[in-house]
């Protein structure tokens, strides 16, 4: 069986014939797709799965096969610098799985880092913070206010309400 990891489309190819099993498309890379499909080729290249023996006619990302009998089809790799061509499943002289994996995580690998924050973007949203902070403060006083005003008031019958005039007071109990 030929399989695609991403749109899990599947092939059974046989000499002079390929049938299609699972027609798959409808998913697609979950991230970079140069990302997705480095990680195809990487878990290929050591040995976890079968070699890549196509591209998925489907979505485009590599397809790989069961087992390790297959021949590798040469696939073109795209890296953040430029096309590695891999050749019967060995890459190019210079290059190795882990300096290519680290390369293409870092590169493409979509990850919220505080660092990816840039400053004025972070004065913008604490500024918007603050701003968002007035009115529950006004509210929060507001409340404070009428609250000392109301219990002024209600426990002492002989003060007076300022501002309405002098000599008014609330009836007594
Ligand atoms: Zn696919």
């Amino acid at each position: 069986m030929i399989r695609c990891r991403v749109c899990y489309r599947t092939e059974k190819w046989a000499e002079g014939s390929r049938e299609v099993v699972v027609e798959g498309g409808g998913r697609k890379p979950a991230g970079h797709p140069s990302l997705v499909a480095w990680r195809t080729v990487r878990d290929a290249l050591s040995g976890e799965t079968g070699p890549v023996v196509g591209a998925c006619a489907a979505c485009g990302q590599p397809m790989v096969a069961e087992g390790q009998e297959a021949a590798w089809v040469d696939w073109p790799l795209e890296t953040p610098d430029g096309t590695l061509m891999i050749r019967d499943g060995v890459l190019p002289a210079g290059s190795d799985i882990a300096t290519l994996d680290a390369r293409m995580e870092e590169a493409w690998a979509e990850r919220l880092r505080l660092a990816d924050i840039k400053p004025g973007q972070a004065m913008f949203t604490g500024g918007l913070m603050t701003l968002l902070m007035v009115p529950v403060a006004v509210w929060a006083l507001a409340v404070c206010v009428v609250t000392g005003f109301l219990y002024m008031v209600l426990m002492d019958p002989s003060a007076t309400i300022p501002g309405i005039g002098q000599g008014v007071t609330l009836p007594g109990p």
